[in-house]
């Protein structure tokens, strides 16, 4: 000890002990992780809205997707158009469903006016075009009534499908294949066959998911034997057949009510509702505008493994949070007591404030440091 007056000495302590006891680097801990996770998600086409949802993610043990367009390529085409002999032939049937769809912007009805230019099919004067959520469209063609879509819908027209058609269509399901009915003036005449592909990435994507722990449940608003087939191609116990939109959203409550925490995967329009409902939303980036807009998360290539990277990047996330929260207390904690004189009795020692300074810069620049960390994680 020097010369000066002991109430310098007391000064200059109790300076050291409110530069020591400052936090300073526990503001950065949480933001500056999150900020190079978002960066880091980025680079791998996992585009994060809210840092909220990076943080659910590592929590979430459930995960609903759909199928159209999440699962599968959602690029349907044509495989076959029929007539059922019900006083309307095969290119009959081909001009209404091509005349009625020509009106709309669906995937489904784009494919079948796709197909109906390939067969070179006329186009039928029709107007009146509207459609049914979760059962199809209706509309007049060259002066009849037109229904085009699923069972429901043709319970909609009032048009009766015989054990014999439906027969028929199940041999199509049963492979995966969407099937829709066209009835004309109430009677069912015809059907279209729609295939669309699985995407390469869906199964390994959901295997790496269910090995993570998660439950992965596909809700789509395709018929059971459609779903049932592309569930059997994914190894899916879980999923459920014919859902509306407000279906979807009904299921989200339900697993949040009992304490789940759960993702929603979609596409579509009529994915919105659930995903806003659900702890983390992830649209597919190839899907619709309002899907985006409605989730937390949006994978730029409407790849399922997206969910995995984004799965794996908010383990890495939280663990870093958690390494940064103890780089930004742990020179405080050590330092504070120093500070206020724990040592002064023993051995004499004080900690200056300029040491202080020190370490607190040294505890802003280890969570940096350690942050910036994240960048060379592996998220795939
Ligand atoms: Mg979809």
């Amino acid at each position: 000890m020097g010369t000066e007056p002991a109430y310098v000495y007391a000064l200059v302590n109790a300076i050291a002990v409110l530069i020591i006891a400052c936090p300073c680097a526990l503001g950065l801990a949480t933001p500056m992780s999150v900020m190079v996770g978002v960066g880091k998600g980025a680079q791998n086409g996992v585009l994060i809205k809210n840092a909220e949802a990076l943080e659910k993610m590592d929590k979430v043990d459930t995960l609903i997707v759909d199928k159209t367009g999440t699962i599968t390529e959602g690029k349907p085409t044509v495989e076959k158009m029929g007539s059922f002999d019900n006083g309307f032939s095969d290119s009959e049937v081909l001009q209404y469903i091509v005349s009625l769809n020509n009106q709309s912007e669906h995937p489904l009805a784009e494919a079948t006016i796709k197909y109906g230019k390939e067969q070179k099919a006329d186009f039928l004067k029709a107007d009146g075009f509207n459609a049914v959520t979760g059962k199809g469209v209706e509309g007049n063609v060259n002066g009849k009534k037109v229904a085009l879509g699923n069972a429901k819908m043709m319970e909609y027209a009032k048009a009766t499908l015989s054990k014999e058609m439906e027969e028929k269509a199940q041999f199509f399901q049963k492979q995966g294949k969407t099937v829709s009915y066209l009835a004309i003036d109430g009677n069912l005449v015809g059907y279209v066959v729609i295939g669309d592909k699985i995407k390469k990435t869906s199964a390994k994507a959901i295997k790496e998911l269910q090995d993570k722990g998660i439950d992965v449940i596909m809700l789509t608003g395709d018929n059971h034997d459609t779903a049932q087939a592309v569930a059997n191609e994914l190894n899916l116990a879980d999923f459920q057949a014919g859902m509306l939109p407000e279906n979807k959203l009904q299921e989200v409550e339900k697993l949040q009510e009992n304490g789940k925490v759960v993702a929603m995967a979609g596409d579509g329009i009529n994915d919105a509702p659930a995903l806003a409902k659900s702890d983390v939303g992830i649209a597919m980036g190839t899907g619709t505008d309002v899907a985006i807009e409605s989730a937390a998360i949006t994978l730029v290539k409407g790849d399922l493994h997206g969910i995995v990277k984004a799965r794996n990047l908010s383990d890495v996330v939280m663990r870093n949070i958690k390494q940064n929260l103890f780089f930004a207390m742990i020179y405080n904690t050590l330092g504070i007591p120093i500070a206020a004189g724990l040592l002064y009795p023993f051995f004499g020692i004080l900690l200056s404030p300029m040491i202080a300074a020190l370490a607190m810069s040294f505890s802003s620049v280890s969570v940096i440091a350690n942050s910036l960390r994240l960048k060379g994680s592996n998220i795939d």
